[in-house]
């Protein structure tokens, strides 16, 4: 591949191959109207409302096996929380001002996976499990699913097993569903995945397997190994729909969520949402859905460690899965693990190119600064990859592509001054004590 084309027809593409802090807004931004009727073709208004009644149906089964998820009846929800006092502290110490009402949408405290991937990944297993006993005669749609926790059905599940690759919150979610399912489990994990959540999905009777390589690697061994046993399913991060459906219904909750807060979403009162991305599959996922529901008054971008701005290469190049970052002289190795994709989701990028606003990239040691800040301010603790979400807010205003951005979609002062503001926090619950402290006394140099 020649790179010098492609940064030839997009400059930003120079400083993102050179590890540079970086605002990409993307040329193919469309109106929704002129992308839906193809768009829902893929995926449309009824696979996601399936979707959603599908995790209602499942609701009673999670609530017995999962009683932190008890209060919500079942529901695996995040609250949506105001941060006065991280936007005041952002403003200060990076010198930027922050428009509007920020929040943050706290993904990092889903119950049962403690990231994101509780959404599609859980929503994955979920579905898989209910063809499985459907079609083997064993399960009524119309039937209360908390017959799936007795043993009979254990045993059912347990003829049949799920595997993933994963850098390590996709596999927690995977693992710990279909371990409480009853399905054996193997997750593959790439060389970027944290010890600790090795130790945790073993504990739950996971099978885990260590590459001493990426996460294509990881996934693609992962693959190979499900192909070979009729029995096996493999959620593939690289191309699912079904993980895409489940992160979609992500934003009718985050509507309802606004309403209750009385928060308007309209042409004058702008919605603009950040969220970190690895492979493109949740940001891309929540994205979708919310464009869904609010159309062009929602702004998305994704943010990426500007050592693995896969999905941004992805979309910007349009190679989609057959953009690496390695072939831009890009490490892809960064402290933000789970962000560490080196190819993005052909189905994403592919889906996204109408739709995605742009892309903020982020260096490394501006994520442990996010971190600290976010805990003395308002004493939410996330995780490194979560904190790559505020760059965005952070550079909104003060990088000249994304200020001509805002004057070229009509987001004059006065309605940013209306706007709300969203960083998707996306991991960070299960993180034990020990390496709260390691997070917290991270110092890394400003290279
Ligand atoms: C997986 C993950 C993401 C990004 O999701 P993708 O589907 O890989 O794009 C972001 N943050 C955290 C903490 C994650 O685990």
């Amino acid at each position: 591949m020649d790179i010098k084309e492609y940064i030839d027809r997009d400059p930003a593409l120079r400083e993102v191959s050179q590890m540079k802090e970086t605002v990409w807004i993307n040329p193919r931004l469309l109106s929704v109207d002129r992308t839906a009727a193809d768009l829902q073709k893929v995926v449309s208004d009824g696979d996601i409302a399936d979707a959603e009644a599908r995790l209602g149906r499942f609701a009673p089964f999670i609530a017995l096996r999962f009683p932190e998820t008890r209060a919500d009846g079942g529901l695996i929800e995040s609250p949506l929380e105001d941060i006065p006092l991280m936007q005041k502290a952002l403003e200060e110490t990076c010198g930027c001002r922050i428009p509007g009402r920020l929040m943050m949408k706290m993904d990092s405290h889903l119950a049962i996976a403690g990231s994101v991937k509780a959404r599609g990944g859980i929503y994955e297993v979920l579905k898989h499990a209910e063809d499985l006993a459907v079609a083997a005669g064993k399960l009524d749609v119309n039937e209360s699913y908390t017959r799936l926790a007795g043993p009979d059905m254990r045993e059912f599940f347990g003829q049949y097993t799920m595997q993933v690759g994963s850098t390590g919150n996709l596999g927690m979610s995977i693992g710990i569903m279909s371990a409480a399912l009853g399905f054996k489990v193997k997750v593959h994990m790439s060389a970027d995945a944290k010890r600790w959540k090795k130790d945790l999905l073993r504990s739950k009777g996971v099978e885990v397997i260590e590459y001493d390589d990426d996460y294509s690697r990881a996934v693609a061994e992962g693959r190979k190994n499900s192909d070979l046993d009729p029995r096996s399913y493999f959620v593939d991060d690289e191309k699912s729909v079904d993980l895409f459906l489940g992160y979609a219904v992500a934003a009718g909750r985050l509507k309802g969520q606004l309403e209750e807060k009385g928060i308007k979403v309209d042409a004058d009162h702008p919605l603009i949402v950040y969220i970190p991305a690895g492979v493109g599959g949740a940001p891309g996922g929540v994205s979708y859905g919310l464009k869904r529901i609010f159309g062009d008054d929602v702004h998305c971008f994704f943010t990426e460690p500007v050592r693995c701005p896969s999905v941004l290469l992805g979309v910007a190049t349009q190679l989609f899965e057959k953009a690496n970052v390695h072939d831009f002289g890009i490490s892809g190795k960064t402290e933000a693990d789970g962000l560490a994709c080196a190819s993005p989701s052909g189905f994403v990028t592919r889906m996204m190119t109408n739709l995605l606003s742009g892309e903020f990239t982020v260096d490394d040691w501006r994520l442990y600064d996010y971190l600290r800040l976010l805990d003395k301010t308002e004493g939410k603790r996330v995780e490194p990859s979560s904190c790559a979400a505020f760059i965005g807010p952070c550079s909104l205003l003060e990088a000249e592509a994304s200020g001509k951005y805002c004057s070229i979609h009509g987001l004059s002062e006065k309605r940013l001054a209306d706007s709300t503001q969203i960083v998707w926090m996306t991991g960070g619950l299960l993180v034990p004590e020990k390496i709260w402290e390691e997070y917290l006394s991270r110092h890394l140099s400003q290279s």
